[in-house]
């Protein structure tokens, strides 16, 4: 059974490396010959087109099919001395083998073009290149074996490079790009990287009625202008017609849009008119058609892919964004709630050390109840600290009254166990208007950081006196906090915003009071600056909108 299952698969293997691809060029060069499409050196000469694909597909052993046919089919174009058929035959091997070589092997190429990288290393390594390379050769065989007269070897060179561009660009990129996730899916080849699941086609296009009403009436201007203008002349209106469609629907429909193109203005004019000539191909007209053919096909193919890329990378962007942010809002959620339960054990050991200090004890212990007490402080006003910062993440602005006066009574009550508070003069006279819309929880958070830190950056023998002002004018409260303390080096002064960071050596703090209130300032958009004098004193000054307009001002006897 095993052994039968290894023969059928080396027989297949067999068949797939060797019969197959002589019937598919044969098919090609039949239908080459039969649609009357080319000369045996350009335009729709197919087998070159597939062979390009099925090396892409199954590798370089497809090679040997590929002569074969050629120098068999060499007859059938007509040309003389048979002994040189397998000279003909060469050069066409000779581009798909280069093709292969520097596209897939020495660039890493992708054949299913994913994206404009991949897009632009197959124009120019899988066919600009080797294109080159093999019609040099080609129509020089041609001159020397007689078949071609010597003159018309750059003409031939330039016009028949394009043909052959346009036929191979235009043949291979719908089927490299739509067929070879097909091909995966069904285990017809075996492409590293190619996730199998992922089509190209992306449906959606169609089943959006606008979408499809576009498609049509892109169409149909197709049509109408291949039928009325002449391609040599107006090619640029399907210029515009291909890049609108690229612009607007990506990569995928614009190759479909290039091909339906391709078919109406140079396929269909092509099997209508008769035989191709040498002549035809020489005449002027046909470089430029075929000029206009090629340039329209790779900048809107480009677009398309560029256009693809992007919409992948907003898509690919935005879920990431959606990623972080549940990461944010879980590390938050982690956050806050650590704090909230680190707060009980906290009271309860603040408990304690004030029930210890009515027991008996000796100096020793009373000087490490003092360091626990200022431990906890410490830890305390930390928690409270991330708290306010969590807060001031998680809740939406609110806009209620606020009283600015008893608010500032409020804060100053709470301040008040701090060390000096007592020698502090605090001047809050020039608080006014006293009643005001805005969010209370933040406009506290900001006046008891700035008012904290004037008590706690004092003199140490100093006559400490702070002012606390604040005025509404334009919609936009303006706080101020002034105090003749220590001062700000002003070499550091733009530090001291930073989280974490401390300043001085008389900070016991976290050095996040700042940061907090700079967050929170920047959350009701508004803004904080500092001006500090080192040995005199500070000013920090806010300045929020308010988000109520107009009537943001209470009187006091409404
Ligand atoms: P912390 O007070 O915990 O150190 P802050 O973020 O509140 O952290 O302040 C950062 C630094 O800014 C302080 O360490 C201090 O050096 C300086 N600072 C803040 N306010 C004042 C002030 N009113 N007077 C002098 N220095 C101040």
């Amino acid at each position: 059974m095993a052994k039968n299952y290894t023969i059928n698969k080396f027989l297949r293997t067999q068949i797939v490396a060797w019969v197959l691809p002589i019937v598919f060029f044969q098919i090609g060069t039949q239908l080459s010959f039969w649609s009357s499409l080319t000369t045996g050196s350009s335009l729709f000469y197919f087998p070159i087109s597939i062979g390009l694909i099925l090396i892409y597909w199954w590798g370089p052993r497809i090679l040997p099919a590929l002569f074969i046919n050629a120098a068999l089919s060499a007859g059938i174009w007509g040309l003389g001395n048979p002994y040189l058929y397998p000279l003909y035959a060469f050069p066409e091997t000779l581009f798909v083998f280069l093709s292969w070589l520097f596209f897939i092997k020495l660039a890493k190429g992708k054949c299913w073009l994913p994206n404009t990288r991949q897009l632009t290393y197959f124009l120019i390594t899988g066919i600009l290149i080797p294109l080159f390379i093999y019609k040099f050769l080609l129509e020089g065989i041609f001159v020397l074996a007689d078949q071609v007269p010597k003159e018309n070897f750059l003409p031939l060179f330039v016009t028949t490079s394009l043909g052959d561009f346009i036929s191979i660009f235009g043949f291979t990129i719908p089927i490299l790009y739509f067929i070879t996730h097909l091909a995966q899916r069904k285990g017809i080849v075996h492409l590293k990287g190619l996730d199998r699941k992922k089509g190209a086609i992306k449906f959606m296009y169609f089943s959006k009625l606008r979408n499809n009403i576009e498609l049509i009436i892109i169409a149909l201007i197709a049509f109408i202008l291949s039928y009325s203008l002449a391609f040599a002349d107006y090619w640029f209106l399907y210029g515009v017609l291909s890049l609108y469609s690229a612009i607007r629907f990506g990569f995928g429909i614009s190759i479909l849009v290039n091909s339906y193109i391709l078919l109406l203005t140079y396929l269909i004019p092509a099997v209508l008119s008769e035989q191709f000539t040498y002549d035809m191909i020489l005449v002027q007209e046909m470089t430029r058609i075929q000029m206009g053919t090629s340039l329209l096909y790779i900048f809107s193919l480009i677009t398309g892919r560029v256009i693809s890329d992007a919409v992948a990378y907003e898509k690919q962007i935005n879920k990431q964004n959606r990623a972080l942010e549940h990461v944010n809002k879980e590390l938050d959620r982690f956050v806050y709630s650590v704090s909230h339960d680190l707060s009980a054990p906290l009271k309860s050991i603040r408990g304690l050390v004030n029930i210890s200090r009515f027991e008996k004890m000796t100096d020793r212990m009373v000087e490490y109840i003092d360091h626990i007490e200022i431990s906890t402080d410490k830890l305390e006003s930390f928690i409270s600290e991330i708290l306010d910062f969590s807060r001031n993440d998680r809740k939406p602005i609110s806009n209620e009254i606020v009283d600015l006066q008893n608010l500032c009574s409020e804060i100053l009550n709470s301040l008040q166990y701090f060390e000096n508070f007592i020698k502090i003069k605090i001047d809050t006279s020039g608080i006014e208007p006293t009643l005001i819309y805005t969010d209370e929880m933040r406009i506290k958070v900001i006046m008891t950081n700035l008012i904290s830190n004037a008590i706690k950056y004092q003199k140490p023998d100093g006559e400490g006196t702070i002012q606390v002002r604040t005025k509404v004018l334009n919609n936009k409260l303006t706080l101020e906090v002034e105090d003749n303390g220590e001062g700000i080096p002003s070499d550091i002064q733009n530090q001291i915003f930073d989280m974490f960071y401390r300043g001085t050596q008389s900070s016991h703090g976290s050095g996040l009071g700042l940061y907090i209130t700079k967050e929170v300032i920047e959350k009701l958009n508004g803004i904080i600056k500092v001006k500090s004098v080192f040995g005199e004193g500070s000013t920090f000054i806010v300045k929020v909108p308010l988000q109520v307009i107009g009537n943001h001002i209470i009187e006091h006897n409404v």
